[in-house]
């Protein structure tokens, strides 16, 4: 094996990708706990317990449900489980996230439409309300809050509104976003919000995570197509949460431990103090991406998320060779675009135990220094961490 290629097989000196992240400590001590019997009568208990601290972390009026794998499980189930073959889908689409859930909308729908924009750009609420005014018959709308592979955050609360207004179901994908962007889901007015914990709450990919309206659960009651007995029945799982109740199948019980550390973590130290650690750090990343002569890709700054940093390839620069010579050099992995943003693009994440603002500088400082070997021009990286390093000063 050559020093390149145990360079890559490394470990990582830090993660900083958009998912899956490194866990806080205390997750990774709770993924060690003991892994009890799903009846016994103590993981019973400590099951709805921790459902009902979801329900206080996510700030809710209804009790959430939890489905056991990751959230694309969240996403397909929930598609599975609202549509009706008489539904009018409207999906907005503003990246490869909102693109892919149209291929779980479109075959359950009785007929589907979608409203596109550029993969830098973000959905505008004016555009979806003249579409539903000009689409009466339209039934539930669907969209991603946070495109991950662009970087990009959608204005949800004001689409919400628009969507409350004509009366659709609304879901949305908030996988990337919740618990590392500021948002008040009563606001959102989300029918049904599908998160996760293995982003901003810092835990590992195994668990979705779903709040879900009243209106919901009776569309789903009320759907001969919702899943039942099924890993995709999200209605299996409705009263599962109490501690006299049966599970369905057996819970991933050691990521309910690492879930239930990672809720402790994010409420102990605030979600407000959370959010701005997101928010900060990812200011800081973009300062220095500029003052480094380098583009972000968000078409404005005030679309790009506090979440994730994605940051335009300059032309003749693989993304591969990239992110390869990051990690060989500095220690550091970040994540390539995808699908139609994949070579075009990088991203820095920004999320849970790496929404710390030091952490742009150790970003800014690796894509910096790789960027200059690979293109031979000179990239002033003092800038860049400077400039980062005045948005932390405030
Ligand atoms: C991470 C993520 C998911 C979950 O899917 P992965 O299998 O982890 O890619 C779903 N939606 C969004 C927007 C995500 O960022």
């Amino acid at each position: 094996m050559n020093d390149v290629t145990a360079a890559a097989l490394a470990p990582a000196l830090f993660t900083l990708t958009t998912g899956p992240v490194n866990c806080y400590p205390e997750v990774l001590s709770a993924i060690a706990k003991p892994v009890l019997y799903d009846y016994d009568p103590a993981f019973l208990a400590f099951y709805e317990a921790t459902v009902l601290k979801l329900q206080k972390a996510l700030r809710i009026q209804t009790v959430p449900v939890i489905l056991q794998g990751e959230p694309v499980l969240g996403l397909e189930a929930a598609a599975a489980s609202l549509v009706a073959p008489g539904d009018v889908v409207l999906n907005l689409v503003s990246g490869v996230y909102g693109a892919g859930y149209g291929e779980w909308l479109k075959p359950r729908a009785g007929s589907f439409h979608e409203i596109r924009v550029a993969y830098d750009e973000v959905i505008d609420p004016a555009e979806v309300a003249a579409f539903l005014d000009a689409h009466p018959e339209v039934t539930l709308v669907a969209i991603c809050h946070h495109d991950t592979p662009s970087g990009t955050l959608n204005p949800i609360e004001e689409i919400g509104r628009v969507v409350r207004a004509h009366g659709a179901l609304y879901v949305v994908d908030s996988v990337s976003a919740w618990a590392g962007v500021e948002m008040d889901l009563d606001a959102v007015g989300a029918d049904l919000l599908v998160t996760g914990p293995n982003k901003c709450l810092g835990c590992p990919p195994a668990l979705s995570i779903l709040a879900v309206s009243d209106r919901a659960w009776a569309k789903m009651e009320a759907n001969p197509a919702a899943p039942r007995s099924s890993m995709l029945s999200i209605l299996d799982w409705k009263e599962a949460w109490r501690k006299e109740n049966p599970f369905p199948f057996t819970p991933s019980v050691a990521e309910i431990n690492a879930l239930d550390a990672g809720l402790d973590r994010y409420l102990g130290e605030g979600p407000e103090a959370v959010w701005a650690r997101h928010a900060t750090t990812a200011a800081a990343m973009r300062a220095g991406v500029v003052a480094m002569g380098l583009e972000l890709w968000a078409a404005r700054p005030a679309i790009a998320s506090p979440t994730c940093t994605a940051v335009k390839l300059p032309a003749g620069v693989d993304e591969t060779a990239l992110r390869t010579l990051m990690k060989r050099r500095y220690g550091v992995v970040i994540s390539s675009g995808r699908a139609e943003t994949f070579n075009r693009l990088v991203r820095i994440g920004h999320m849970g135990p790496t929404a710390h603002p030091l952490y742009a500088v150790v970003a800014l400082t690796a894509l910096g220094g790789a960027m200059a070997e690979l293109t031979g021009r000179a990239i002033d990286i003092g800038a860049g961490v400077a400039a980062a390093e005045a948005v932390i000063r405030g």
